[in-house]
């Protein structure tokens, strides 16, 4: 495999849903990916076995497949170097630890959780990190084989040197260095024989030709553990990029408490897919001009990784609306016909005989009225239903004395006309106020209350034509009738 191809990763932990920290992650290694002539792998760490949900990996790889980011190596999708499931890789990574355990590079560790507990209560009592203190690296491999055949528990723990400085390149923070006196002796295997995420993450980013890894700013902290690891595997670093956290409106840490944080929930509330990339893509990131709207190949054109902030990113659901709003007028009514029948027949309307095609015709003219498609035909129920109240504001403000004769005499005009279309209404209608030496609005803002009972909507003649005569006139002489 070359080194000069960019390969990236995104190696999510199957929790059982994926949070919009790691839709962004994903999302950035894939713009790279792109932009770079890359592969962009999806690899799943799943070696934690006491987290284990079922159907999660199946989740994540749909969600993904929602917000339209399709990875080119991965579950299902072979590219040479996988299984890409860790718990599938067992054996590579006991491979590794046994060449570590042998240049005295790790070691093996039978503390019981008593001791354990015990040294990280003194270290702590005298003011120290409370650190693993490396009682087991004096074991002799008799000694430690002689524990294993008796059958006590063991860990495997990396031997992180004292008094070092140990320093890596990051893409978005320059130089970051750390004393290794504030490392722990690192668990790499634990007792269950599962390698931890430090180990699995740094074998499989080698294994699998990672060139970049570009991952949440959470895990700087353990970047210098994994740069240990390359070295002692005799392996070069891969660039790394850590990317902003996501902040509350408070500027906390982004919880579940202050609002939704899973993908699916974003997708269930009905926001378009467009949107919700287009939204994570800018906490963090931005072009240095102030342009927010994005289609996802636009942003694999901008994307670099050198605009990536350090700052935390403020998660601002309203910012995250009006993107919405913005790629719903650019999607096609077919598209989101499924969406909006989906909520129609969920609604509270009465009349459920719509038929797609009269749902397909509502849509461009509530588009620009709606921040999600479930609100296309419930903010506008007399598509379907005839008012049976009108707006009490609304009645005050535009019907006026004269509005119940005139809404009659447009009535009897639109009774007599063939099939008509919206234009015919518009004409008839100023025919009409000019007869009568009107204004056009004394006969609109009657007509629309009397079709729709709000004040405001769609085009009046649209949503008129779209009523059809006969309902048309039906509403006119009802409202004449009952607001007198
Ligand atoms: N499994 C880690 C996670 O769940 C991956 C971190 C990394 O990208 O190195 O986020």
């Amino acid at each position: 495999m070359s080194r000069d191809t960019v390969r990236v990763r995104f190696a999510p932990s199957p929790t059982g849903y994926l949070h919009v920290g790691g839709l962004r992650t994903a999302l950035y290694n894939y713009l790279f990916a792109k932009k770079n002539g890359g592969a962009f792998v999806l690899r799943i760490e799943d070696t934690d076995r006491s987290r284990y949900v079922e159907g999660a990996v199946e989740n994540l790889i749909d969600a993904l497949r929602w917000a339209g980011l399709d990875y080119d190596e991965g579950p299902g999708k072979e590219g040479g170097v996988g299984p890409y499931l860790q718990s599938e890789r067992l054996e590579i990574y006991n491979e590794r630890v046994a060449q570590l355990i042998e240049d005295g590079k790790a070691y093996r560790c039978f503390c019981t959780p008593e001791r354990l507990d015990e040294v990280r209560k003194k270290a702590q009592a005298e003011g120290g990190q409370p650190k693993y203190d490396k009682h087991c690296l004096a074991l002799s491999e008799e000694e430690a084989n002689a524990k294993l055949d008796a059958g006590e528990q063991c860990v495997v723990r990396l031997n992180v040197p004292e008094g070092e400085t140990i320093s890596f390149e990051d893409r978005v923070r320059g130089t970051v260095s750390f004393s290794s006196d504030t490392l722990d002796d690192q668990v790499l295997i634990k007792s269950d024989g599962y390698p931890t995420y430090h180990l699995a993450n740094v074998v499989d980013d080698r294994l699998m030709g990672i060139t970049h890894v570009i991952r949440g700013e959470e895990w700087l902290s353990s970047t210098p553990k994994h740069v240990l690891l390359y070295q002692y595997l005799g392996w070069d670093v891969p660039e790394f990029a850590h990317l902003p956290l996501l902040l509350n409106p408070d500027r906390s840490k982004l919880s579940k408490r202050q609002g939704d944080v899973a993908v699916e929930d974003y997708r269930a509330k009905g926001y378009l897919p467009e949107a919700l990339v287009n939204f994570v893509a800018l906490l963090g990131w931005t072009a240095g001009d102030d342009r927010e709207f994005y289609e996802l190949e636009e942003l694999v054109e901008a994307f670099t990784l050198e605009r990536v902030n350090k700052a935390g990113a403020v998660f601002n659901v309203e910012k995250l609306d009006w993107l919405n709003e913005e790629h719903l007028k650019k999607q096609s009514p077919e598209a989101l016909l499924p969406a909006v029948r989906a909520a129609y027949e969920a609604s509270d309307i009465k009349n459920k005989s719509a038929s797609d095609d009269y749902l397909v015709k509502i849509i461009p003219l509530m588009l620009e009225r709606v921040t999600f498609p479930s609100e296309i035909a419930t903010t506008a129920p007399y598509f379907f239903d005839a008012p049976t109240e009108y707006d009490e504001k609304g009645v005050k403000k535009r019907w006026k004395d004269d509005a119940a004769e005139n809404t009659r005499a447009l009535a009897d005009a639109y009774e007599k006309l063939d099939a008509p279309t919206k234009d015919d209404y518009e004409r008839v209608l100023r025919e009409v106020a000019e007869k009568k030496d009107l204004g056009a609005g004394r006969f609109i803002h009657p007509a629309r209350l009397a079709a729709t009972g709000v004040p405001g909507g769609p085009g009046l003649f649209d949503v008129l034509e779209l009523l059809g005569k006969g309902e048309v006139v039906a509403r006119l002489r009802a409202a004449a009738e009952r607001l007198g």
